[in-house]
């Protein structure tokens, strides 16, 4: 490029905007716990609102797909990668501010870190939902929850900004959490900032339980392998884990990835696992499941880019064939 050339596309309509930096190319898979994924187009790390406003409209302005990134934790990106934005929460999109019992956490910050420091300040609250990797945006955009408690337990509110760059903020009433979910699924709006209300206890108390669950949950899940959790939901009134080991699959493969031979509700990567492998496993599943017990499994894992596309083809030429 001449010296005198301006960048064009992305790099070019971010010139001159702070508070991010772009770059291209980057292998996906150091970004999810799963370990698998090909390159991004943009990764784009965002230190505050207006840096992320700019980047939405950008992206919107050159009708480039955009994801936001957590801690990576309960997502599946395809093995061809992910064209478009995707984006992290970092500087002050990952601070903290106590005001008292109340919390004000920005979306990027880490769930177990923001539950440490209360627990330290004697805050409880945040104790169960310090065991498995997550950010505040992440966590609260699906209702994550552990050992009896979800977050809408402790919430009081969260801001967005939506994809077009409008900010709101939302109480938890109006998220209408449920089960794994609430109304930002789906929506492309991004959680900067989440309002927690915790309870005045015991510093102590709140560290031991901490160190207990970690410890129980620790014993439960399959160690050392890389994984997103639970892969499925569960069916309401069921364990999704429960009937896939009586399906006998625990333990089946595809390759590299496998269903824990520790906890049937787990793919664990064995290696050099492949997203489409993890996909033919959970396919391979949910028509188990289905033909024995009549019950259609849901996946928990953000399936993205052309995943999702191929998850829905293979359930619309089963439920073709079935006919
Ligand atoms: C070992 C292990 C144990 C787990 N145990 C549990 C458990 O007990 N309970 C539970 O609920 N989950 C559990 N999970 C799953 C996972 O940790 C949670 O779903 C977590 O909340 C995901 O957060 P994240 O920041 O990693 O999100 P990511 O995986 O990065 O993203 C998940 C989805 O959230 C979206 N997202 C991320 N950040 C934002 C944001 N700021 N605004 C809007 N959308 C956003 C992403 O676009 C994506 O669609 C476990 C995972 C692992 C690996």
């Amino acid at each position: 490029m001449n010296s005198h050339d301006k960048p064009s596309g992305l790099v070019g309509e971010l010139e001159g905007v702070e508070g991010l930096e772009v770059e291209t190319g980057v292998t996906l898979s150091g970004f999810s716990t799963f370990r698998i994924g090909g390159p991004a187009e943009f990764l784009v790390r965002l230190q505050d609102r207006s840096a992320l406003e700019a980047l939405l409209s950008a992206a919107g302005r050159l009708g480039l797909p955009f994801e936001i990134l957590g801690l990576g934790s309960n997502v599946l990106f395809p093995d061809e990668g992910l064209p478009g934005v995707v984006a992290r929460l970092t500087g002050n999109l990952a601070s903290f501010q106590f005001q008292g019992a109340r919390v004000v956490a920005g979306g990027g910050m880490a769930l177990a870190k923001l539950a440490r420091l209360a627990a330290e300040r004697g805050l409880e609250g945040l104790e169960a939902l310090s065991g498995f990797p997550s950010t505040v945006g992440g966590a609260v955009r699906m209702n994550a929850g552990s050992y009896g408690v979800e977050i809408q337990d402790v919430l009081v509110e969260t801001c967005v900004v939506d994809r077009d760059g409008r900010s709101r903020c939302l109480t938890v009433q109006e998220l209408e959490p449920s089960y794994r979910r609430t109304i930002l699924q789906g929506s492309g709006s991004v959680v900067v900032s989440a309002t927690f209300q915790l309870r005045e206890g015991s510093a102590e108390k709140a560290l031991g339980r901490i160190e207990e669950l970690n410890r129980r949950r620790w014993a439960s899940l399959p160690s050392g392998r890389p994984n997103v959790g639970s892969i499925f939901k569960n069916p309401e009134g069921e364990y999704a884990g429960r009937l896939i080991e009586a399906c006998g699959l625990k333990g089946s493969c595809c390759g590299d990835a496998q269903i824990s031979p520790r906890h049937a509700n787990v793919i664990v990567n064995n290696g050099k696992a492949k997203a489409w492998q993890v996909l033919e496993l959970m396919l391979t599943v949910r028509q188990a499941v289905d033909d024995r017990f009549g019950a259609q499994l849901v996946p928990e894992v953000e399936l993205l880019g052309s995943l999702r596309n191929r998850w829905q083809e293979a359930l619309d030429q089963a439920s073709e064939g079935s006919r």
